[in-house]
């Protein structure tokens, strides 16, 4: 266990208790006591002063070790996570009104997705405690991603997905050699299989909400966005929704750089969720107790009904005097679009979400237009191409002559002309 972690604390009881690698959940609340690793900042302040990062650091997450809980053992072993580009939005930003957009393109991770960020930090825990499988319930990105940084590390995966996840996600599962195991149910219905089998056999448990250590490898993409613009982020930075370790993590990011005097402020955080599954959404504006939702959208990755961090999202969505947003299926592919045309980015439809909330956000007036904007893109187009394909016209075969072509671009200019 590294020195640097001041306690545990459960979120919702908010009992501290001593840092010990083998405590995932409340001792007193049990599994729905999610803990938060607190740090000890006056220590890890006389490292990374504002001169550490003039050295040369690793590009990727390691660059941050004195704010992450692994012990430094393995890390020259991992896939290279992290460190994804993030782009100074031009056309997009146009088109949208907006003076000053960020794109961070997390779809460059190893696997496709920031779900990486997380993956290589539980891999490297079950690893420093000597624990050979690693098992966890997802909704896609979590497994993909935990599979190819366990094959990586020659651990075992042993992954449960629901009936529906996308192709992509799966190809990646069997190729990085898991055992997969496809739940004839919905996610929920993957996480409980999932959570019966890991205290049957005593696998090390991936599961994101569970094991406080993931949210601290989500951050890193908040602390690269501090870094990337030179400690002074945007006013706003937007993610999508679903279990809420994502978002809970880029506060914890933002917060950490808080602590230690790199930023002055924090950004306010725009969570998206999309309608057809909105619990965190509904629960942030009603003030009420979170109520299950059934899980009807097309962007799987968000498509949480029964989300296993909706406290510590709240609380990071609160603290940083933000605001929460839904989206349609149909505006979030029509942005996944936009963000190709406009940037070249290729989103999957849950990373899309995000953009589409930036929209909604700008049209409802909670962003102002001379605000400046994050947007994270947290998952590639490749995942899911059978949904996207579903959205865009079909291809046309031709005959390899000219005369074809040149009809063929006729008719296309025809037809944007009456756009
Ligand atoms: C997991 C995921 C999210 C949401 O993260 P949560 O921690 O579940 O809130 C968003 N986009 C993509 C692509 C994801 O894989
Ligand atoms: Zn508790």
């Amino acid at each position: 266990m590294k020195k640097d972690i001041a306690y545990y604390e459960c979120t919702l009881c908010q009992k501290r208790f001593a840092p010990q690698d083998d405590l995932m959940t409340c001792p007193i609340c049990g599994e729905r006591g999610i803990l938060d690793i607190a740090f000890d900042y006056d220590k890890i302040k006389t490292v990374m002063t504002p001169s550490y990062f003039n050295k040369p650091l690793p590009e990727n997450i390691w660059r941050y070790l004195p704010l992450l809980t692994v012990d430094g053992r393995f890390t020259s072993e991992t896939l290279s996570v992290g460190w994804t580009p993030l782009y100074e939005s031009k056309r997009l930003a146009k088109h949208l009104g907006l003076e000053t957009l960020y794109i961070k393109d997390d779809g460059q991770n190893p696997t496709q997705s920031l779900k990486d960020r997380a993956s290589v930090i539980a891999c490297l825990k079950a690893k420093e405690q000597g624990i050979e499988t690693i098992a966890c319930s997802s909704t896609g990105n979590a497994a993909s991603s935990l599979a190819g940084n366990a094959s990586r590390l020659g651990l075992n995966t042993v992954i449960f997905v629901p009936k529906r996840a996308p192709i992509g996600k799966l190809i990646q599962l069997k190729t990085f050699g898991s055992t997969l195991i496809k739940v004839n149910g919905d996610y929920q219905a993957a996480y409980r299989l999932s959570k019966a089998a890991i205290d049957h056999y005593q696998w090390y448990n991936r599961n994101a909400a569970v094991n406080p250590h993931l949210v601290e490898g989500k951050k890193t993409v908040a602390l690269e966005i501090a870094e990337q613009l030179d400690f002074k982020p945007t006013d706003w930075v937007v993610v999508s929704v679903g279990d809420g370790c994502t978002i809970a993590g880029v506060y914890k990011g933002f917060y950490d750089f808080y602590q230690l005097g790199l930023i002055d402020k924090i950004p306010q955080l725009l969570g998206v969720q999309s309608q057809g599954c909105a619990p965190i959404y509904k629960a942030f504006i009603s003030e009420k107790p979170l109520e299950i939702s059934a899980e009807d959208t097309l962007a799987d990755s968000i498509a949480v009904g029964d989300p296993r961090n909706p406290i510590k999202a709240l609380n990071a969505v609160r603290a940083s005097k933000g605001q929460m947003v839904t989206v349609s299926d149909a505006s979030i592919m029509e942005h996944l679009a936009l963000l190709g045309q406009t940037e070249g980015v290729f989103a999957e439809p849950a990373a899309a979400a995000s953009l589409a909330g930036l929209s909604k956000a700008l049209d409802e007036g909670i962003i102002q237009k001379t605000e400046s904007v994050t947007v994270i893109i947290t998952g590639n187009g490749l995942k899911d191409p059978n949904t996207i394909l579903e959205t865009i016209e079909g291809f046309t075969v031709m005959e390899p002559k000219l005369d074809d072509l040149i009809s063929y671009m006729e008719k296309e200019k025809e037809n944007d002309k009456n756009e």
